[in-house]
């Protein structure tokens, strides 16, 4: 049934209430409630393994390795690696106390922030939402999760497969638009995580700080993909064509664009022409979400001639499926090396020399990721310090992003804050400072006056 905008406020407000209290009555303190939860969430994701895989397809037409592999199987690990290890990571951390405050014991305990909201974007929409909710139930948080409403079936599932695992004090699907987005953003969280676009990261991180909440973004941005005249060009083609196409290139951390020497760049198309001929993409690749980001996709297209562009596969915009196509031929001023792509066209630009490619990239956001193809080990030395990135990957596209053991996240406009696996633990909690006196101890470390002969004492041991 639909709601008014105040109806939907006042049971955001109600539902945000009853996780407070939930919260405050210390029911999510326990380490084995939280552990035995997300046991409930792994096996409930095993038991509806295939209706995710069919809910990915219906959404985006993704390919079930796809899906397989970087949704379910991606969230699996997630868990696994977060339950093998919460109770190390979470122990409070005992360090040293100044000599003059003994007898004292000094130590760093892991504390959840409170009621925590998860906003969730379209292109992974199962992994994107679940992945950052694995995080906060592990750090001892109550979980507001707001999936993206343009992938519709992902959300349906979503409700129904949270509402089978968790009680809606301790985690609560808010489906809806933009407008209920909005609406949570109206309200007080303890701390925000968002996945989305640049654009509306700001929306959110203005909104955060009127009420001095805490948040990580985690932003879009172009990825470039740099190819020396060193590199292994057929390696090169590749890797990089198989990270684009991946998810129909809606990945946020796919390599964008590629900035390749001018010295191989006839060899590096070649050798990606040959692939496309090759690898049937068009027929096993996720479709773009929908119309209207067809419609922006195809807006990039506009004024190029047909030799600029290699094409493989039909396109069919009934079904919003878009062959995955090259555009060559085109400078740095270009719209395709202005906006984020996200989609299944990729740019290809030379450069000269690495001055004038690192002039290029300082002109442009960070982004969230930097691949670099080279057997030069000063190229890529002299890149990694000149251009800055969430990640970093060479010889390679995405691998970065898919291990579990380092963190994920972006710098500058690709936004802030890290997580996965203890940097996800980390990122839904705050650290707090905790000193225990005994009651003994130096009686001029109860400061008050009259102070008396303390000042010369202190100038004299305190150098
Ligand atoms: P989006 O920013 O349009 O939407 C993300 C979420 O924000 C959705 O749940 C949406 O309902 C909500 N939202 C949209 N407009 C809003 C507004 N005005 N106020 C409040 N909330 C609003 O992003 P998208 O189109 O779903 O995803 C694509 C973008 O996300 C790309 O830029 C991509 O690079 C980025 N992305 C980043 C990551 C990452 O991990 N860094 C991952 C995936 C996608």
């Amino acid at each position: 049934k639909l709601m008014t905008v105040e109806q939907t406020q006042q049971q955001i407000r109600g539902d945000l209430s009853r996780q407070r209290q939930y919260f405050s009555d210390g029911n999510t303190l326990d380490l084995a409630i939280r552990e035995r939860y997300l046991s409930d969430l792994e096996s409930a994701l095993i038991s509806h393994k295939d209706r995710i895989l069919n809910a990915l397809q219906e959404d985006l037409n993704k390919p079930a390795v796809e899906a397989f592999l970087a949704e379910y199987y991606f969230l699996l690990q997630e868990i696994r690696v977060v339950k093998k290890s919460l109770k190390k990571w979470l122990k409070p951390k005992k360090v040293a106390s100044p000599i003059y405050f003994q007898p004292c014991s000094s130590e760093i305990c892991i504390e959840p922030y409170g009621v925590a909201l998860i906003v969730a974007p379209w292109n992974y929409p199962i992994q994107l939402a679940l992945a950052p909710l694995v995080s906060a139930i592990a750090a001892g948080n109550t979980v507001v999760l707001k999936p993206s409403e343009l992938a519709t079936a992902s959300e349906d599932l979503l409700v129904k497969l949270l509402a089978s695992v968790f009680p809606p004090e301790l985690v609560h699907v808010q489906t809806g638009g933009v407008d209920v987005s909005a609406a949570l953003l109206g309200e007080k969280f303890d701390f925000i995580f968002f996945t989305g676009s640049t654009e509306v990261g700001k929306i959110v991180a203005s909104k955060a700080a009127e009420s001095l909440t805490p948040c990580v973004l985690e932003l879009g941005g172009k990825c470039p993909c740099v190819v020396d005249s060193t590199a292994d060009i057929k390696l090169a083609a590749g890797r990089i064509l198989s990270g684009k196409f991946f998810n129909g290139g809606q990945t946020c951390f796919a390599p964008d664009f590629v900035a390749v020497h001018e010295s191989v760049k006839d060899d590096l198309v070649a050798a990606m022409q040959c692939e496309m001929e090759l690898v049937p993409w068009h027929l096993e690749m996720a479709h773009v979400i929908n119309d209207r980001h067809y419609q922006r996709l195809s807006n990039f297209l506009v004024g190029l001639d047909d030799e600029q562009i290699v094409c493989s596969g039909e396109d069919d915009r009934s079904v919003c499926k878009m062959a995955p196509r090259l555009v060559m031929g085109i400078n740095w001023d270009h719209c395709l090396l202005k906006e984020e792509v996200f989609g299944p066209i990729l740019p290809i630009v030379s450069y000269s020399s690495e001055s004038d490619l690192i002039e290029e990239l300082r002109g442009m956001s960070d982004p969230l990721a930097l691949y670099l193809f080279s057997e030069s080990k000063d190229f890529c030395l002299t890149m990694q310090q000149s251009k800055r990135s969430g990640g970093l990957c060479v010889n390679d596209t995405m691998k970065q992003s898919s291990n579990l053991e380092l963190p994920f996240g972006g710098v500058g406009e690709s936004g802030n804050g890290r997580y996965r696996g203890e940097f996800g633990v980390r990122a839904f909690s705050y650290q707090r400072a905790v000193v225990r006196r005994g009651k003994l101890g130096a009686q001029w470390m109860d400061l008050k006056p009259p102070y008396g002969k303390l000042f010369p004492w202190l100038e004299r041991f305190m150098r």
